[in-house]
């Protein structure tokens, strides 16, 4: 059974004072929580004392975005195995931002998310179509499309989490029904299962993003390859982020 994983993406919001006082409603909100993984994505610069604002609960942290480098002369950049110092488990990459506004391609994606396995950590990588491809019939192209250029069984399937975010979906208030997630999460797990054996693309989990909200969290999370979410605006709210994660909880119950 694939335990499911809630993770909020808070892009670049929050100084430092705004995230000690969410992370402790969040605190109190899971202590009754299990069943679920919990990840907190903050910006790099939280990073240190969101670890120390955590510590001691079930919540992990993570990162939204790593160089593939290792170390050496990029102003402004931060590499893996800087994240993992600041206590990070996982990173994000691919995310339909940094493909937009920051030009990030599959082929450097591939070597952000190795970097990232390479380290020792999760890597949630992203995709996802836009409106246009899904309603020009070009969906399941950009998914495998995506997925393939990044994906390959040199990767380390334990360490892998795709999330699937139609960026038609994210930020808009629109989000995918539950049937058009779960047929995209189907597609690509099987996908999955031509790379690493269909064994072990049952083990990986498949979250999905956009727009995702306590009011629609139970009937996405309820379908059957929907394993979690990435939350971006609703994270940012502690009693909506807790709200979503009970939903994961008790799905999770049901499903388990
Ligand atoms: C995201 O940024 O990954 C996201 C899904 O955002 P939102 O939940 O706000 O749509």
């Amino acid at each position: 059974m694939r335990t499911p994983l809630i993770a909020g993406n808070w892009k670049m919001h929050k100084t430092l004072a705004e995230a000690r006082e969410l992370v402790a409603e969040i605190r109190e909100g899971v202590a009754a929580i299990s069943g679920v993984e919990i990840l907190i994505c903050p910006p790099v610069q939280l990073l240190f004392p969101m670890a120390k604002a955590v510590a001691g609960s079930a919540i992990m942290l993570g990162a939204q975005t790593a160089h593939e480098e290792p170390h050496g002369a990029f102003t402004g950049e931060v590499s893996v195995s800087m994240l993992k110092d600041a206590g990070c488990s996982h990173v994000i990459i691919g995310h339909s931002e940094r493909r937009v506004h920051f030009g990030e391609t599959g082929a450097l994606l591939a070597k952000k998310v190795r970097a990232v396995t390479g380290a020792g950590l999760q890597v949630i990588y992203c995709l996802g179509e836009t409106l246009e491809e899904r309603e020009g019939g070009r969906m399941d192209e950009v998914v495998l499309r995506q997925l393939e250029e990044v994906v390959g069984p040199d990767l380390p399937a334990g360490r892998l989490v795709i999330a699937y975010e139609p960026i038609w979906a994210i930020g808009t208030g629109r989000t995918a029904t539950p049937e058009q997630a779960q047929e995209v999460h189907a597609l690509i797990r099987s996908k999955l299962g031509s790379i690493y054996g269909p064994a072990l693309a049952e083990e990986i989990r498949i979250l999905y993003g956009g727009s995702v909200k306590p009011a629609n969290a139970s009937e996405l999370l309820a379908r059957q390859d929907i394993d979690g979410a990435l939350v971006g605006g609703a994270c940012l709210v502690a009693g909506d982020f807790v709200a979503i994660l009970s939903a994961a909880a008790e799905t999770s119950s049901v499903v388990g």
